[in-house]
């Protein structure tokens, strides 16, 4: 069948004009083949540009392919609009809040299809490109050429263009050069971009950790005085930029950066304001939370799961435990909870389901401390008890009081491992 649509192909000379504005990097000059990319996107591309449209594999799939990294995901991008696109795919659909995309789904896979878009700029005023009053993007579905779509992504390496077909890559950004670099390096003016979408100061801290690049002086620079823009990104998109941030395998280095940026305090404002402290208890809760992405960071190389209650649970703990330290006041406690979770939603959201998990591996930790040989089988056969007790371990990491109470529910379990099997 791929066969099929490539020679269909072999005589189609698609998008002249636009391939003289960029760089092409014919097969023998990089190392990208057909048998690295997903069979699914390669069907999506080649069957569009049987269709008669110009198709690419673009954006972090080509970056990493270059970088002999495994993509994540593939992206294409096309001269079809979304009706195009949808019309040609059995199993396509249209969605998207701030612009249209296409999702074409293969069992698990899902190929995400964008048409070109132009960058936002004075001259679509008034047809569908928005901005609010402080040059956020708010709607944006300008459709564009390829050269159009390469200006308007967020890195210089995020924009190289990938042709199926004859397995050339168009690069009209120079951005094969940055990739020699290792350098990251945003397109057009880094304060308007960065204003247009806030979110793109997050992508240039995660991706610069990923692939162990260094960023431009002028991406980098006004990271630290922009960065309160994160608060005008909705709770649910940074929810999504939260769990990319700390679960993608480089959450301790993530978390270090994110912090000399001034960022962290954006997502997590109460955290960060003990955090800043600087008292040895401050330093501890650091060291809490830097040890538990550490060991988040392991668990994903070893692909063991993990859950994101886990992970709000810690980054929250600093906040309930100097509040518990200030007011030992048993009947505030629960409203406190309640309010350091309020709070947070207010720039992060956590979807629902996670926060009954929080609360119980919290509530667990008094249970834990203060032990007695009469509950400990109650305690231990609490649905979340597991998760209290790695809790329970990463508080005793960093704090040797703990040491011999966790080591009496370590030796518990080992003292009938059936009972209490690890899950
Ligand atoms: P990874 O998938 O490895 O996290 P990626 O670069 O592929 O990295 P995606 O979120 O899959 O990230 O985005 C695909 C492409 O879309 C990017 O490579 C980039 O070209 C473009 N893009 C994504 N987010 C933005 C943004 N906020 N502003 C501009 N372009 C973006
Ligand atoms: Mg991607």
């Amino acid at each position: 069948m791929l066969k099929q649509l490539y020679k269909a192909l072999v005589s189609k000379n698609n998008a002249i004009e636009e391939k003289s504005l960029g760089r092409i990097i014919r097969h023998q000059s990089h190392a990208i083949s057909r048998n690295s990319i997903s069979i699914n996107a390669l069907n999506v591309a080649l069957s569009l540009q049987k269709a008669g449209y110009d198709a690419y594999i673009v954006g972090g799939a080509v970056r990493d392919l270059l970088l002999k990294k495994k993509p994540k995901d593939f992206d294409i991008a096309t001269d079809a609009t979304p009706e195009q696109i949808r019309a040609l795919f059995k199993r396509a659909r249209i969605i998207g809040r701030r612009f249209k995309i296409v999702h074409v789904r293969y069992g698990r896979e899902l190929i995400e299809v964008t048409t070109f878009r132009a960058n936002h700029d004075t001259k679509f005023k008034g047809k569908s490109s928005i901005t609010n009053n402080k040059g956020m993007l708010i709607r944006d579905n300008v459709y564009g050429t390829l050269h159009d779509d390469a200006l308007r992504r967020d890195f210089t390496i995020n924009a190289l263009y990938f042709n199926a077909q004859n397995l050339t890559i168009i690069d009209h950004l120079n951005a094969i050069e940055d990739l020699k670099k290792r350098k990251l390096k945003i397109i057009g003016n880094p304060i308007n971009r960065y204003k247009e979408d806030p979110v793109r100061m997050l992508r240039a801290i995660r991706l610069n950790i990923k692939l162990k690049f260094s960023i431009d002086n002028e991406t980098s620079r006004p990271i630290k005085d922009l960065s309160p823009l994160i608060k005008q990104v909705s709770n649910a998109r940074l929810y999504d930029e939260v769990l990319k941030l700390f679960l993608h395998g480089y959450g301790k280095d993530t978390f270090i950066s994110l912090r000399k940026f001034n960022i962290f305090k954006q997502l997590f404002p109460q955290t960060e304001e003990i955090l800043k402290k600087n008292t040895n208890q401050s330093k501890k809760y650091i060291l809490l939370i830097t040890n538990s992405l550490s060991n988040t960071d392991d668990r994903i190389k070893k692909n063991k799961p993990i859950t994101p209650a886990f992970l709000f649970a810690v980054l929250l703990w600093p906040v309930l435990d100097s509040f518990k330290k200030e007011f030992n006041k048993k009947n505030l406690y629960k409203d406190e909870v309640q309010n350091i979770i309020n709070e947070q939603l207010k720039t992060v959201a956590i979807p629902k389901r996670f926060i009954p998990s929080m609360k119980d591996i919290w509530y667990l930790q008094k249970k834990l401390e203060n032990f007695s040989a009469q509950k400990s089988l109650q305690t231990i056969n609490h649905p979340r008890f597991r998760a209290a007790y790695d809790f329970l371990i990463l508080r005793s990491s960093v704090d040797i009081n703990l040491k011999e109470k966790s080591s009496y529910w370590t030796d518990l379990q080992k003292s009938n491992p059936k009972k209490y099997s690890k899950k």
